[in-house]
């Protein structure tokens, strides 16, 4: 076995990496940028070399720099993890010139399967079922509005190179693909310095289902069943799971078939995933195949008990597979929820910055569930503009989808994140969801059920107990604390405006009296101090974790993707409030915002212009993607606030109206 590899990544893959290693015996090198200097990553590591500046360009995806780092560690082999150099054909063919072992595919497997045109011409003569459309490059918005036109709207449009969701557009209309192959083509040179763009038939409310194919270099392949994740905003995987809730036995082992069939014609002798969009009546197409680790192969991982890393470094060795296809089977069921630094209630626009605080869930097997959190930061570190906005990816594994489901609603509700804007609430909106817990899914499941965005779910009776037991217990604490001639049993609890009446008294338990309706909660097990985000209880009989903070009047309290502001008064003072005046919040409807931070890249009206609802106003650069920000209303502009290559923070107003 190699004695010491070199992992040219950085961040949670990096950390995945260097656990398997460990375990196997084999010292780690990572290489790293100046914004990763104090990683988690090179503080796991045994030896890390500095590689230059934050920007990838400057760094991770500079080949001599990471060859030279080899050569100065003595690493006999490299794990590239995904993103930056994992797919490109050109480095693993040097690190083959060079005498090191690239753990991944052979460079002929990366060369044809790795650009989405070449693999589909590819897939097409190996009898796989690939998705209508025009398979060859588009050379400018004329032809592409010929060839949408031939394979009749909707159409995607693709940039070749393209990954991460990053280069694709859905066109409706001729105006969206002048729109759109504009925008694709700066977005795939800017993202892969590739530009090349095709146009495809657009699947309609298809679903996400990706076979996982393991190859050596003696011949043999086999596949890890299937993932689905069409949990997926902006065309990007946020919530995946294995098994697919909607494969048959029949549909899995065909799916299985062709994506082993085409990984043995192009000679595949590593870790790869072969995705399909599948329909609802179980049709499926190619779409394209990741040549490398995948994002969410902890899925797979839970449910067949083997060690992906481990396979693709054993196979890079040479070794040849340890199972045939007849040795594999499906145990229970696992759902990953990618945790990413963007703000739902933003239509999931990054947000970055410092962890203030990360507190992750415990890991580990209990009698019921198995929770795994794959993570590369810690507590204080930062979620730079650099790299991937992904905090962790935080997996349940049961016996059964449902447990599954259950162990990752708990899990979300233990995992507490400030200092940025992050998707558990929404994440955990998911979990709670009929329609997921049912298994109907499809990638249009984000667009159905949140149409106007997320703004939170409006609490449960049981979340309205809970909010209101655990206000009582923080008021009685901080009171007891502060002022305890003024403790008293009767208080008013006002949540959303509605006043309850109740009756507080502490002895064993916390027991809240609902002096209206004589009802009484019993909140035990409290843990929770002032000045801690989180309170953990359990409350008539269920345990729960919610995110507390101090709010103007009272406290703010979130449980899952429920949350409320909370106040806890003695009767008097709740007479008095009721005389207030509610806030007023600022009248924006006369203006364009930015909704995220970002550069300015093209300002499109002028004062005076008559601009009608959904007119793009201004396109606006964020995280290397291009986003057209469009009228709400027809308005006249009356001022212009930002011009071409302007830095822009979130809510900053671009345009007024008349
Ligand atoms: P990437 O390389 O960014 O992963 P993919 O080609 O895999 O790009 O597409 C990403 C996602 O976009 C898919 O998971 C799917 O949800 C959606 N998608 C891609 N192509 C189509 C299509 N032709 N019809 C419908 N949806 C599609
Ligand atoms: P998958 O199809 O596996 O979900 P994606 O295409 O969504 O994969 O993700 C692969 C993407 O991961 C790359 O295109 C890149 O944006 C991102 N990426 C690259 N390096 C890292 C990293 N170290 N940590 C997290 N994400 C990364
Ligand atoms: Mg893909």
């Amino acid at each position: 076995m190699f004695s010491k590899i070199l992992i040219a990544n950085r961040g949670e893959i990096a950390v995945r990496i260097i656990k398997t290693c460990r375990r196997m015996g084999i010292a780690t090198v990572v290489v790293y940028s100046d914004a990763d200097a104090d990683s988690m990553a090179v503080e796991m590591a045994d030896e890390g070399v500095f590689i230059g500046a934050a920007p990838a360009a400057q760094s991770y995806l500079v080949a001599d720099k990471i060859i030279a780092a080899c050569r100065e560690t003595g690493a006999e082999a490299i794990h590239p993890g995904f993103g930056f150099l994992s797919e490109n054909a050109g480095f693993a063919k040097r690190c083959a010139e060079e005498g090191i072992v690239f753990i991944g595919p052979n460079p002929h497997a990366i060369e044809a399967m790795g650009d989405k045109i070449e693999s589909k011409k590819f897939a097409a003569r190996a009898n796989v079922s690939v998705v209508p459309g025009h398979v060859g490059e588009i050379d400018d918005t004329a032809h592409a509005i010929r060839i949408s036109e031939e394979i009749g709207y909707p159409v995607m449009i693709k940039a070749s190179a393209g990954g991460g969701g990053k280069g694709i557009r859905v066109a409706w209309t001729r105006q969206d693909v002048e729109e759109g192959f504009p925008a694709v083509k700066a977005e795939a040179k800017a993202s892969f310095g590739d530009d090349r763009i095709f146009i495809e038939k657009f699947i309609e409310s298809p679903r996400h289902v990706e076979i996982q194919v393991l190859g050596d270099k003696h011949g043999h392949v086999v596949h890890l069943f299937e993932r689905e994740c069409s949990i997926q905003r902006r065309n990007q995987k946020v919530i995946e799971e294995a098994p697919s809730p909607l494969l048959d036995e029949t549909t899995r082992a065909a799916m299985g078939a062709q994506a082993v069939a085409l990984a043995q014609a192009v000679g595949y002798d590593s870790a790869g995933t072969v995705e399909f969009v599948a329909g609802q009546d179980k049709s499926f197409f190619f779409l394209e195949m990741n040549t490398r680790l995948q994002v969410e192969h902890p899925v797979t991982e839970l449910i067949t008990g083997i060690d992906l890393v481990e396979q693709m470094i054993r196979s890079a060795h040479g070794e040849p597979l340890p199972f045939a296809q007849g040795d594999l089977k499906i145990k229970g069921w696992a759902i990953e929820s990618r945790i990413y630094a963007e703000d739902p209630y933003r239509g999931f626009l990054p947000s970055i910055g410092r962890l203030v605080r990360y507190n992750p869930p415990a890991e580990g097997e209990t009698a019921k569930a198995t929770v795994r959190n794959d993570a590369g930061v810690r507590e204080g570190d930062e979620i730079s503009m650099f790299y991937d906005p992904m905090i962790s990816k935080l997996s349940t594994w049961a016996p059964e989808r449902e447990a599954a489901i259950d162990a990752m609603g708990r899990a979300l509700e233990d995992f507490h994140i400030e200092g940025l804007g992050q998707n558990i609430p929404f994440l955990a909106a998911v979990m709670d969801q009929e329609r997921f817990r049912s298994g109907k899914l499809s990638t249009n499941y984000i667009k159905d059920e949140f149409p106007d965005g997320f703004w939170g779910t409006a609490p449960t009776p049981f979340q309205r107990d809970l909010m209101a037991a655990v206000a009582c217990a923080m008021h009685r604490t901080l009171t007891r604390r502060a002022a305890p001639e003024l403790l008293r049993d009767d208080w008013v609890v006002i949540e959303a405006g509605e006043r309850r009446l109740v009756r507080v008294t502490n002895g064993e338990a916390l027991t809240v009296e609902f002096l209206e309706d004589g009802r009484t909660l019993r909140l035990e097990g409290v843990d929770w101090r002032p000045g801690k985000p989180t309170f953990r209880g359990v409350l008539d009989g269920r345990a729960f974790t919610a995110q507390v903070e101090p709010a103007p009047e009272g406290f703010r309290i979130r449980h899952r993707a429920a949350s409320a502001q909370v106040l806890v008064l003695t009767p008097r003072i709740a007479e008095l409030h009721e005389k207030l005046p509610p806030k007023q919040a600022a009248d924006t409807s006369k203006m364009v915002l930015s909704p995220m931070p970002g550069l300015v890249v093209t300002l499109d009206v002028a004062v005076g212009q008559l601009v009608r609802a959904g007119e793009a106003v201004a396109v606006i650069e964020a995280m290397k993607m291009q986003n057209i920000i469009r009228a709400e209303r027809d308005g006249t502009v009356k001022a212009v606030n930002a011009a071409a290559g302007d830095s822009v923070a979130a809510d900053e107003v671009l345009v007024e109206f008349a």
